[in-house]
Order: C-alpha cells, then sequence, then structure tokens
C-alpha cells in the first residue's frame, strides 16, 4: 500500500482529529531529559517513533551512511536524496502499520523507539544555511502596497513577472517556543523631521509556510519545474515576524533589513513534500503568463488550511485572528526555487525558503496585524475589551496549519512565539 493511502492504519491508535497520522509521518529532532542526545524522530499520534532506534536495530539501513538520524539536524538525511526519503518514508509506514508484525510484536524495541510526545524536547530540525523570503500573495502584495504607496501603485510592475523575494537571515530562525525580543531600530514617523533609535512600535508577525530545500544545486546552473520539486524535502510553518516601523523607514531602495533580521520562527516538524501530495490543487491563473522558464506544467499549490490565534498577557484564551489557505499564493513553491537559481544561484541542503506572507481575499483572510488592523486604523478586537492593532509585550502567537483528508489530517503542529520587552 502506498504511504499516502487514506485506509492506511497504525497499531498506534491516532485520533482523527491528530495532526499526526500513519499518512503524514514529518520528521523532527528531539531530545529527553533522560536521553539527552539529540536524534531524528518522526511523529505519530501522541508519539515520537525514534529512528535511531530502529536504526541500531537494523529495521531501517542505507546503502553508503550510517548514524542518519543520530544528528541535531535533518541535513544529513536530506543530502541523500529524493530516492532515499522515499524509500525510507515507504519502510517507517510499513513499520508502523497495523497489520506489519516487525516493530509491532518487538514489545523490547517498541519501549525504546516509541516515546510519548509529551516527554520529548523539540529542536530546530534543520541547520538552515540560507534564508530567503518571498512575497508571493497577490492579495498581501496589494494590501501593503496600498497602505505603503497608495491605491494607484499597490502592485509594483513587476510583481506579475517575478516572484519577488530578498535574502534574509539564517542566524537567527528559531524553533517554536523561543521567545522572540522586540528589535530596536531606526523610526522616523511621518511627522518627524529626523530618524530617532528605539523600540519597535508596530511589531507584527507574517504567516507563512516554510520550504524546506534538501538537495543542492550547482551555481551557474538553472533548474526545470522537475528539478525544483525533487529538491524540495518538505514543508514547516514560519512566523516572519516584522517591525513595520522599522521597515517603512528602511525598505527603500534595498527592501527590507534590519526588521526582518531578529527573528524567524518554525514549527519543528517538517512534513514530507509527498506527504502533501493528495492535497495538490491548481493556483491561481497567472496573467500575464510567466516567461517560459517559470511556466509550469503541474498543479503546484496546495490546499492546506491555516490559522492564527493570539493571547495577550491578561486573557485565559486564545482569539483566532486568522483563517486562511495556502492555495491562494500566486507565486508556487516550486516557482520560487526555479527563480531563485535562474540567475545561476547556487542552493544548499538546508536551505529554507519562506512562502511570504499569506493572505486571502477575505479580510479575516488576512496573514499579518498590519493587514488585520488596516495599518493600526482599525484595531483587532479579542474580547473582553482587549484590542491590538500590533504585537504587545507579553502577547503569544501561535500558528496551525493542516490538510484535511477523509477522516484523517496531515498537519504541522504549530509554531508559537511570545514577544518579551526590548532589551
Ligand atoms: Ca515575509
Amino acid at each position: 500500500m502506498h504511504p499516502n493511502d487514506p485506509k492506511l492504519r497504525s497499531f498506534i491508535e491516532v485520533d482523527s482529529s491528530s495532526d499526526f497520522p500513519i499518512q503524514n509521518l514529518p520528521y523532527g529532532v528531539f531530545f529527553t531529559p533522560e536521553q539527552p542526545d539529540l536524534r531524528v524522530g518522526v511523529a505519530i499520534g501522541d508519539f515520537v517513533l525514534d529512528l535511531t532506534a530502529l536504526e541500531a536495530a537494523g529495521l531501517i539501513r542505507f546503502d553508503n551512511a550510517n548514524a542518519v538520524f543520530a544528528q541535531s539536524s535533518l541535513n544529513a538525511f536530506m543530502a541523500l536524496g529524493p530516492k532515499v526519503w522515499s524509500k525510507t518514508r515507504v519502510r517507517i509506514s510499513e513499520l508502523l502499520r497495523h497489520d506489519h508484525p516487525e516493530l509491532r510484536d518487538n514489545m523490547e524495541l517498541r519501549r525504546r523507539a516509541l516515546v510519548p510526545r509529551k516527554s520529548i524536547d523539540l529542536h530546530m530540525p534543520i541547520a538552515v544555511q540560507g534564508f530567503t523570503d518571498f512575497y508571493s500573495s497577490k492579495e498581501h502584495a496589494t494590501n501593503v502596497g496600498i497602505m505603503f504607496r497608495g491605491k494607484d501603485n499597490a502592485l509594483m510592475p513587476n510583481w506579475l513577472s517575478i516572484p519577488i523575494g530578498y535574502n534574509g537571515r539564517a542566524s537567527t530562525v528559531v524553533v517554536s517556543g523561543t521567545p522572540i525580543r522586540r528589535p530596536r531600530g531606526q523610526l522616523k514617523p511621518p511627522t518627524a523631521d529626523v530618524p530617532m533609535f528605539g523600540p519597535c512600535k508596530r511589531l507584527d508577525f507574517e504567516l507563512e509556510m516554510g520550504v524546506v530545500i534538501g538537495q543542492a544545486s550547482a551555481m551557474g546552473e538553472m533548474l526545470t519545474e522537475q528539478q525544483a520539486e525533487e529538491m524540495i524535502f518538505g514543508f514547516t510553518l514560519l512566523n516572519d515576524w516584522s517591525a513595520r516601523d522599522i521597515q517603512a523607514w528602511e525598505y527603500v531602495p534595498l527592501g527590507p533589513f534590519q526588521a526582518k533580521a531578529f527573528g524567524t520562527s518554525i514549527s519543528p516538524w517538517i512534513v514530507p513534500r509527498e506527504a502533501l501530495e493528495p492535497f495538490r490543487v491548481k493556483g491561481p491563473a497567472q496573467d500575464p503568463a510567466p516567461l517560459p522558464y517559470l511556466q509550469q506544467k503541474h498543479a503546484q499549490n496546495y490546499d492546506l488550511q491555516l490559522a492564527v490565534d493570539l493571547k495577550t498577557e491578561t486573557m485565559k484564551q486564545a482569539a483566532g485572528i486568522c483563517r486562511t489557505n495556502f492555495k491562494y499564493m500566486y507565486w508556487s513553491s516550486v516557482q520560487q526555487l526555479v527563480h531563485h537559481a535562474s540567475s545561476g544561484c547556487a542552493m544548499n541542503v538546508g536551505d529554507l525558503l519562506g512562502s511570504g506572507t499569506i493572505s486571502g481575499p477575505e479580510k479575516s483572510e488576512r496573514g499579518s496585524m498590519l493587514e488585520l488592523s488596516w495599518g493600526g486604523a482599525e484595531p483587532l478586537d479579542l474580547g473582553n475589551g482587549v484590542q491590538r492593532s500590533f504585537l504587545e509585550d507579553g502577547d503569544s502567537l501561535t500558528m496551525r496549519g493542516w490538510c484535511q483528508g477523509n477522516g484523517y489530517r496531515v498537519g504541522f503542529g504549530e509554531v508559537e512565539g511570545t514577544i518579551q520587552p526590548a532589551a
């Protein structure tokens, strides 16, 4: 049976509302207080399957590599390439099936290999080599353009031709749960004559998906659609924290710099690209037609639901502030990667691409505070008299994402970050 078959069942009970059924099998890096060595595991229901235990027991083998999972990141595994990713996923799926005895009936190995998820700590899943952030939602780019430049110049003339992006910082990509310190920077409100240096007053999140690149490309070489797709190892939730007031002053003419460099959070589980196959959909029609090197033969978007919750220090329960879908993206991840390499730019194992903020056509589908509060003009009502235009100290922001199957869902877990006061 194919690992994506909706009929597959594991010997481990998995609730239909769980993010981690046997059809998902996302990879993460974890440790426990009793066994502090970092290692690679796969989430299944309320457990993590310790792949180092399976490798040590000889249940998973690689032709020319050892200790692939006894690592502090997924990079060594990713470097083995898409055929190995596929084969390994098939094997893990088989070992977890309800009708397959190898692991199911080996109680001693099960005790070592299946660790309750509530007893683990999750680490950064990848060693990020480079981080590039795109700007590929037409709805988001239009909303931001209207606020920054007015309605007539909302979408820049290049936007419909190029997947716009910039090279961000890999050094400050952190895993879910890492606190985010309010940045300081140069601010120049429209009413001020000169800039000042101080804490950001318009701190924001950006709801994005992260694309994890699992294969390198050579400097000087372009990629085809097929090559680009095979280089994508998987997807993660990504919060591209943004300082809007710093951004507004610094972004001309080279784009964002410090406004985006102080922190980017990702979820700890990397969902394999293959697990998303059943949820592929066509993206929006592209008009004008992209140049030939950017044209896609295949549907490259995903029907992937997204939700954002905000909880202030005084709130008992988080409030939902956004519900949207990854399928709205104008430029696909494959197009972004093809474009990224098109000049001859080399890609590395462990590169991370941010999709760009994901906003939909409805007001409730906007993927940033900037858009949700329309630049602060329409503060969000979080209930009990709590309002927010931008993020305040102590606020906790959580993003979730999932693809809904028939009776199961392929989920991403969550990415959370809480704002700490400026230094
Ligand atoms: Ca962004």
